[in-house]
Parts: C-alpha cells; sequence; structure tokens
C-alpha cells in the first residue's frame, strides 16, 4: 500500500551552476548520482531564480514571494520567521520536516528556521572544515568535512523519523560556495588534465552596457590569493595567468561538487534501502547559476543566462516518467506552491508563484508562463555588479540597469547611469551582442517594455517603475 502522501527530499547546493552538471551537459565534469536523478525523472532546462544572489533566492524558495515582499532584497536582509513558510503549511498537515546545512537568512530571534520540526544550520556562510553550526538555537563546533556533515545529519534525522508520517527535508549544502575548499578525497581530482575554457572566457565586454565592464568579478584580476591558494606562478604572460587562475578556480570548484555528488549518492542509496524511492519526490537545485569562466568572470547576480539559470531534477517514479526532459519556464518562486500541490495542501494566497506539477505529468496548461521578472538589488556591493531588473521571455531578454541603491541595507552608492540591453538569445544564445538600439529591434523593446511594466504590476514591484533610462 502506497504512501499517499509524498515525502519530500529537497537537496540544494550553493552557487552550482547547471553547466556543471553531466545531465546538463557538462563539458567540463561529471556528476554520475546527481544525474541519476534526471535519468529516473525530470530535467528542467528553463528553470530561473528570480534575483540571482544566495539569501534572496533562499527567501523565495520558502516563502513562494519576491523579495520586494519577503523584505529579503539583498544578502544583509535577514527573512522574518513570521512569515508564511511552505514547511509550516506541511507541518499543520501532519508532515515532519526539517532543514539542514547552509541557511543564510540570519539567525538570532526571528531570524532563526522556523517551520521545521528539527533544524540544525550554519551560521552564516559557514565553514568547509569542521564547522560550527547551530543544532534547535544550540551552537556548537563539529568535526569533518561540512558536505560530509550536512548529509550525515539529514541521514540520522531520517533514521530517526516516524515512519507513519510524510517528511519534508531540506538538505543545503554550503559547497561549492567560494572559498571552494575541496575535502582530501577530492583534492588531487583534475591534476593532470586541463579544464576547457569557455567560449566566452575571453569577452571584452563591448557591445555591452558599462555594468558589464564595471563589475569586478573577473578570473583574471579579482580572485585573490585566498581563492588561489597558492602562489600565482612568476613569468606567466597575462593570457597565461589568466589561464592558470582559472585552473586554479574551476578545479577547486569542481572538487566541491564531486564531494556533493557523492553525498547525493548516499541519500539515494538511502532511499533505495528504506524502499522509499517510489513515495519520495527528490530535487536537486542550486539557489542560483554561477559564472564558470563565463564572459571572463566568477560568481552571480546578473540577469545574464549562466547565472540566472538554477539546474532543476526532480524524481517522482509515481508522476514524473523517467528520463524526460522539461523546456518550460519555471521560478525559485514556483517552487513552495508545487510542493504544496504534490502533498495535496492548499496553496496559501501569499504565495506568488505557481504550482507546476502539471508539468511533471507531462501537460503544459494553455496559459503557463512565458516570462518572468528579475530583480537584483545589491548596487555597488561586492563585486561591483549594478542594480538591475528585466524580463526574460522565450527568446529575448531586456535587462534595465536603474543604478541605484534606493536605500537598500546592503546595497551602496553611488548611482551609475541607467542603461538597457536586450538579447535576440536565438541569435545571440552567449549575449555578447547588445541589440537595444538597433533599429530592427525597436518593436521588440515596446513589446518587452509593456511585458515588464505587466509583470512589475502583477508582482506588485511597480514602485520605481520601468521607465528610468
Ligand atoms: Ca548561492
Amino acid at each position: 500500500m502506497p504512501q499517499s502522501r509524498p515525502n519530500i527530499l529537497f537537496i540544494m547546493a550553493d552557487d552550482h551552476a547547471s553547466h556543471a552538471i553531466s545531465a546538463y551537459g557538462s563539458r567540463i565534469n561529471a556528476t554520475p548520482h546527481i544525474d541519476r536523478i534526471a535519468a529516473e525523472g525530470m530535467r528542467f532546462d528553463n528553470c530561473f531564480c528570480t534575483n540571482s544572489i544566495c539569501t534572496p533566492s533562499r527567501a523565495a524558495i520558502l516563502t513562494g514571494t519576491y523579495n520586494h515582499v519577503n523584505g529579503v532584497t539583498t544578502l544583509s536582509t535577514h527573512l522574518d520567521g513570521r512569515l508564511l513558510n511552505y514547511p509550516k503549511v506541511l507541518q499543520e498537515q501532519g508532515y515532519q520536516t526539517a532543514v539542514v546545512g547552509k541557511w543564510h537568512l540570519g539567525h538570532g530571534g526571528i531570524h532563526d528556521p522556523t517551520g521545521f520540526d528539527f533544524w540544525d544550520v550554519l551560521p552564516g556562510q559557514g565553514l568547509y572544515h569542521d564547522p560550527e553550526m547551530i543544532r534547535m538555537g544550540e551552537r556548537t563546533k563539529r568535526s569533518g568535512y561540512t558536505t560530509d556533515l550536512i548529509t550525515d545529519y539529514s541521514l540520522d534525522w531520517l533514521r530517526g523519523r516516524d515512519r507513519d508520517r510524510p517528511f519534508c527535508l531540506m538538505v543545503h549544502h554550503k559547497a561549492p560556495h567560494r572559498s571552494w575548499e575541496p575535502d582530501d578525497r577530492h583534492a588531487n581530482m583534475y591534476e593532470d588534465e586541463d579544464i576547457p575554457e569557455p567560449e566566452t572566457f575571453d569577452d571584452d565586454y563591448s557591445n555591452r552596457a558599462a555594468a558589464a565592464t564595471a563589475a569586478r568579478m573577473r578570473v583574471e584580476s579579482d580572485l585573490t590569493a585566498e581563492d588561489l591558494k597558492v602562489p600565482v606562478p612568476e613569468g606567466l604572460t597575462p593570457a597565461e595567468e589568466k589561464s592558470w587562475k582559472y585552473q586554479r578556480y574551476i578545479k577547486d570548484y569542481l572538487r566541491c561538487i564531486a564531494s556533493i555528488d557523492d553525498n547525493v549518492g548516499r541519500l539515494l542509496d538511502y532511499m533505495d534501502e528504506e524502499e522509499i524511492a517510489e513515495d519520495t519526490i527528490v530535487i536537486y537545485t542550486s539557489d542560483q547559476g554561477f559564472f564558470l569562466g563565463d564572459h571572463g568572470w566568477y560568481d552571480k547576480r546578473f540577469m545574464y543566462e549562466e547565472s540566472l539559470r538554477m539546474p532543476f531534477l526532480i524524481r517522482y517514479p509515481r508522476e514524473v516518467a523517467p528520463g524526460t526532459v522539461n523546456g518550460d519556464m519555471i521560478l525559485n518562486v514556483d517552487f513552495p506552491a508545487t510542493f504544496l500541490d504534490c502533498a495535496g495542501a492548499d496553496i496559501p494566497k501569499s504565495f506568488q508563484g505557481c504550482s507546476f506539477r502539471p508539468l511533471l505529468q507531462g501537460e503544459t496548461p494553455d496559459e503557463w508562463q512565458t516570462s518572468m521578472y528579475y530583480r537584483y538589488w545589491m548596487h555597488g556591493a561586492h563585486h561591483n555588479v549594478c542594480a538591475h531588473y528585466g524580463v526574460r521571455t522565450l527568446r529575448f531578454k531586456l535587462i534595465n540597469y536603474y543604478g541605484d541603491p534606493l536605500g537598500q541595507e546592503g546595497a551602496i552608492g553611488p548611482k551609475s547611469e541607467p542603461e538597457w540591453e536586450l538579447f535576440d538569445l536565438e541569435k545571440d544564445p552567449c549575449e555578447l551582442n547588445n541589440v537595444y538600439a538597433d533599429p530592427d529591434y525597436a518593436e521588440v523593446v515596446t513589446q518587452l517594455k509593456a511585458e515588464l511594466k505587466r509583470l512589475q504590476e502583477k508582482v506588485g514591484d511597480a514602485k520605481y517603475g520601468s521607465e528610468s533610462g
């Protein structure tokens, strides 16, 4: 007799771009365990975040709301635990709920996790080795590699659960976030090989808004000694040095992913041993994408494809045919509505996303979304990425760099001159040629500005309009 309501095992990495997952056709690594979720389930090829930065994306995933609504616009604005989130709804429905690993939504008082029967989370970014973690309010130091520990604690919780009730477990890896520190087991992977450089590695940012040139996330000049971990060899030409830094960066990044992949395998094995794979929705995703040397960059934040895209793999044998691929647009704000829909719970009115459960079953509703709204608020902070918002349709992307911190905590001045970018993703998938001023696209610009305005009004972010610049 199958359990009537599914378990939910939500595995989320931090900054794991889909082009570093072999199920997504990675040219640079293999992720056999993560790929298993795709082979036995569905791969979504157009999953996007609504704000490509850790804390805001996590808030969207929990609350089903955009960041201007949940208040978590930047890394400095923490989640108010009194807000409704989907684990609270599941609890009311009799689910057992837990979150283990990276939280990064603040801690203490109203910022501690709510809606979870059990939580054991890293303070802030957390460490890769021997981390401190906060378990139900008590902070203690642990011994081991954080990716392994997060899985250990997740398995411990699963083993101790009430087997008569469904569960929802969120496993949030810290890896492969900067500073990319692998464990000993994977420290020598890729030692005797060169990882291919991406097609846009030597992008010179011409034909783009000034925001691209202004960003300080270049492999050639912005990786620190701490990132690189070993001194740059002497006597290299600038091009050689850039390539050397890329190899240092990307190999450590991929080694951290190899460890995640092993640990995903451990969780999948447990599902098999417990014979609960049929009754469990397993998801693998990341809070946003990442530049893997693309455009000469590391990091995220921009609305450009590598950063905007989230991997999203889902296995649910009861409803999802194995080895399927879906190209419809889904967003991080849609996750919680989907989970509640699958669990048979009502979706709260405050949730702004919509359930994509029909897509899991191979049915695309007639009116399914074909455009999405994005907004990055952290003007000037960290990597000096300009605040922007934009709209992406299936073919085009319009971005407005409005260039103003707008008093947001975690955003800094000075203001920059507003600029627009338009990309024709069909003709220019690498986004190298801004066609905003091209008369051939004048009509597209008009349509997309109207669509941007429509989306801003729909999600309630019309305060600053879309007319600037
Ligand atoms: Ca992140």
